[in-house]
């Protein structure tokens, strides 16, 4: 089976006033071709710094990061700038999306960035946006958007170049509770349907549930976890 990503021993430590807190003292994670994987912990468990260094974006850390098939430690800065484009697609709490742009715009530009001519840039845009069911509004901009609408914009952006694996930080936390539910459904959906796989930190043992697989994050290590029906 081929992973998309190889977590090997991860580390990662920061200086707070005078201590040195370990963060993540060596964690191991893989994520198979089409899967969807949960990252969860409590606030200040760690989430954002696993996924940062996952997502090449922090230097810092010890370990190793095989990303569809590149030893990722190994790449010059240039090197993990490609990879990163080339294979990953990142979702936040807040959506980042450019203000002076619309809907469609917004989808269109990493596209283009990745050197995809504009007319099929355009017509991949509308169809992810139209799949997320914001057909009725390409040409908004983000300040005449929902909350939902934005998270949405952001799905759209993040997928737009098909990355291999897409990382989520708390990709509906800024939603209210059933908007986050339906949020949450339609963006799994679109992962599925586009043979993606990702990786979504959440606290949310409920929003959790809805993955194919659970790793709990506590006292810096990974752990395989399952979640009671109870609280699904
Ligand atoms: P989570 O996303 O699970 O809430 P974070 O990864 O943001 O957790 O933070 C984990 C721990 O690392 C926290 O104690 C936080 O204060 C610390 N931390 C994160 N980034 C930095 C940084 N740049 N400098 C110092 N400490 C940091
Ligand atoms: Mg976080």
């Amino acid at each position: 089976m081929n992973d998309v990503l190889k977590v090997s021993s991860l580390k990662r430590s920061f200086k707070q006033g005078g201590a040195v807190i370990d963060v993540l003292r060596g964690v191991d994670l893989t994520v198979g071709e089409g899967e969807i994987v949960a990252l969860l912990g409590p606030s200040g468990s760690g989430k954002s710094t696993m996924l940062q260094a996952v997502g090449l974006l922090e230097g810092g850390f010890e370990g190793q990061i095989r990303i569809a098939g590149e030893e990722a430690v190994q790449l010059d800065d240039a090197g993990r700038t490609r990879l990163r484009r080339e294979a990953l697609g990142f979702v936040y709490q807040f959506h980042h999306l450019l203000p002076d742009f619309d809907a469609v715009e917004n989808v269109v530009l990493p596209q283009l960035i990745h050197g995809a001519a504009p007319r099929a840039a355009r017509d991949r845009a509308e169809s992810l946006l139209s799949a997320l069911g914001l057909g009725h509004r390409l040409t908004h901009k983000p300040s005449q958007l929902s909350g939902g609408e934005q998270q949405r914009v952001a799905v759209a952006r993040a997928l737009a170049n098909r990355p291999a694996l897409v990382l989520a930080d708390e990709p509906t936390g800024n939603l209210d509770e059933r908007t986050a539910d339906v949020v949450l459904a339609e963006f799994l959906a679109l992962v599925r349907g586009e043979g993606s796989s990702a990786l979504v930190a959440t606290h949310n043992e409920r929003l959790a549930a809805k993955m194919d697989r659970i790793v709990r994050l506590h006292d810096g290590r990974l752990a395989e976890a399952v979640i009671p029906d109870s609280v699904r």
